[in-house]
């Protein structure tokens, strides 16, 4: 169960290229927002009104002419894989302009606390961290207008890590796992105050991701794209190539 012809776009935001995703369903306009962290006005006036810079990569229209069959889109949820501040510091502006929840896995509020400190070592001022007005359960889908995602918890990179699953019935899904799991890498476990621990982080990635569909589209926090079957043969860290004892079969980054 999914939907047709996903509307994914990117927006690489904020000092650290973070990636945010724009996920809209064609058919009715719902949308919803993974991870905004940074340039809200940038994502607003593109969803509302094709002006700005819009996104780095779409699968959708790329000006308004070419959007004119489509329906409007409204923003139904704010969604979110883990609280670093690259990731959910302007959600508090988000959440003003569209007025609708936030979601994140709670195991992460108490991280998402101390999102102004962290920005401030990059020389970032954010405002007063929002407060999540939903907690993320696993493993469970949700329904945000005629949109689902499955949510799938991946404990490692932050305490409440998710990866968020999007089923598409016409082409591959499409998985958000913010910064569990990257191309050709995986995520720090070393940040301060985030719960880090590349066992646990390994553990999940072998649980909840490796099991997905092999073609399924892999949508990380930051860098390119890549899929679960291509992660799982050539992942240094975490694929098979790893072997059994983590990276390269004699511990973890040895
Ligand atoms: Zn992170
Ligand atoms: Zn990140």
């Amino acid at each position: 169960m999914g939907i047709e012809q996903p509307w994914i776009e990117h927006f690489f935001v904020g000092p650290l290229q973070m990636r945010c995703s724009v996920v809209t369903d064609r058919h009715t306009g719902d949308t919803i927002i993974v991870d905004g962290g940074d340039e809200p006005e940038r994502i607003i006036s593109w969803i509302e009104r094709f002006e700005g810079r819009g996104p780095d990569w779409t699968t959708g229209p790329q000006t308004k002419e070419e959007a004119a069959n489509l329906p409007e889109r409204h923003v139904v949820a704010l969604v979110n894989t883990h609280a670093h501040f690259d990731h959910s510091g302007f959600i508090p502006a988000l959440r003003a302009h569209f007025g609708v929840p936030w979601y994140l896995h709670p195991d992460d509020n108490y991280l998402q606390t101390l999102a102004q400190a962290s920005g401030r070592r990059y020389g970032l001022t954010l405002p007063e961290p929002a407060v999540a007005d939903e907690a993320f359960e696993a493993t469970r889908t949700y329904a945000f207008g005629s949109l689902e995602l499955s949510v799938l918890h991946t404990p490692g990179h932050t305490l409440g890590g998710c990866c968020l699953l999007l089923g598409v019935d016409d082409g591959p899904d499409h998985v958000f796992v913010g910064d569990t799991l990257f191309a050709g890498s995986v995520g720090r476990t070393d940040i301060a105050d985030s719960g880090g621990d590349f066992d646990l982080l390994a553990q999940s990635i072998h649980t909840q991701l490796w099991p997905l569909d092999e073609d399924t589209v892999v949508h990380p926090g930051h860098g390119p794209l890549t899929t679960i079957g291509h992660e799982r043969r050539t992942n240094p860290f975490v694929g098979d190539a790893a072997g059994p004892g983590g990276s390269f079969g004699f511990g973890k980054y040895a």
